[in-house]
Formats: C-alpha cells, sequence, structure tokens
C-alpha cells in the first residue's frame, strides 16, 4: 500500500484532535520511511534496484527491519513511548502507535510478503502485489475512501462538519494517487514514462 496509509491517519483524527495532523500521517507511513532509510544504505534493497524497472508484481525486497511483524511492533512501541514523554496523553500516545502498527497489517493484505522475523520465519500476508496487483490496488482505493467517509462522518457526528469542497479535494487526491498506479502494476515505469 502506498498512499492509503495516509487515508488511515484520517480515521484517527476525530479521536486524537490534539495531536498535530503531521504527527499522525508520519506514524501512519513510518515503515515505509524507515524502508526508504534502509534501502538507501543497502540494507533493504530492492531487486531490480532501479524502480524505473520495477513493477508491483516484479518488485523483489526483504523488508526484515522495517515491515516484519515483531520489529514493527518494537516501532509501535518506541513511538507510544516518545508520543507519551512529549504528548502526555495516553489516548494519543496510543493512537499513534495503533497508526504505526497498523502500517504492515495494511501492508499484508496490499503489498508484498512478509515474515514475523527474518526472511526465514513464517511468511505473513497475500502476497497481493505478486499475486493480484490490479485487484490490490483497487482494494487499497476503497480501503481509502472508507476511511474518508469515516473521517466525514465522525467529524460531522461531534459537530466539526467538514466543507464540500475539502471532501471533493480528498476524494481527488486520494483517487488520482491510487489509481494511477493501476498501470504500474505490471509495466515498469520505464516503459510507462513519455520520456
Ligand atoms: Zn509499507
Amino acid at each position: 500500500m502506498i498512499l492509503g496509509h495516509y487515508a488511515a491517519a484520517y480515521i484517527a483524527r476525530p479521536h486524537a484532535r490534539t495531536a498535530p495532523f503531521w504527527l499522525l500521517l508520519l506514524c501512519s507511513n513510518l515503515a515505509e520511511f524507515l524502508w526508504l532509510a534502509l534501502a538507501l544504505i543497502g540494507v533493504e534493497s530492492p531487486e531490480p534496484s532501479s524502480l524505473l524497472d520495477a513493477t508491483f508484481e516484479n518488485l523483489k525486497v526483504h523488508m526484515t527491519y522495517s515491515h516484519n511483524l515483531v520489529p514493527n511492533l518494537a516501532l509501535g512501541l518506541l513511538v507510544y513511548g516518545l508520543v507519551l514523554l512529549k504528548l502526555r496523553s495516553q489516548k494519543l500516545a496510543l493512537w499513534c502507535a495503533l497508526l504505526t502498527v497498523s502500517h504492515v497489517w495494511l501492508d499484508f493484505i496490499v503489498g508484498f510478503e512478509h515474515q514475523v522475523l527474518g526472511a526465514d520465519s513464517a511468511s505473513i500476508g497475500l502476497n497481493s502485489y505478486a499475486r493480484f496487483p490490479h485487484v490490490a490496488v483497487l482494494i487499497e482505493w476503497l480501503f481509502s475512501m472508507a476511511c474518508l467517509v469515516y473521517y466525514f462522518r465522525a467529524e460531522g457526528r461531534s459537530g466539526n462538519l467538514v466543507s464540500r469542497k475539502k471532501k471533493v479535494a480528498l476524494f481527488i487526491a486520494f483517487s488520482v494517487g491510487i489509481l494511477l498506479w493501476l498501470p504500474n502494476a505490471t509495466i515498469p515505469m520505464k516503459d510507462l514514462l513519455p520520456f
């Protein structure tokens, strides 16, 4: 899952109103930023190494530290402790930790296969990017739409009505940002770019 992770932050928003929104967005995608950092230093390098040659279907990567179940639970615990220390709110700390942990569970549904702890341990996830990449992208889109609808309704119930303009903008941003990846599911980026 790529952009869909950010949609998860909108589920947390009505319950974690005093947290800075950037923090919720960051937690929802923290595992990905960790992977990017580890890939850059050669620890979790993807194959093929150039993303221009990659498709969802052919990309192979062992995300041991960033996306395996046990390290991600540890990351959630770390986030919980740091947010509690800084914002002094049990509720906000729990929501931030939940978003951090939700990342790999969402990737288990829409993404690559991951393991419990290390490449030789039990695999978790549907491996949907390799098995049914187009459907995987559509699941991500549906999930994001559901998150937004939940957010609009929860905000409406608590008297913080979301404007029609903002609703349309969010629906469009997430739809375009997710569905745009559909061709890349099986066609390398270098064949899709016009130059
Ligand atoms: Zn991820």
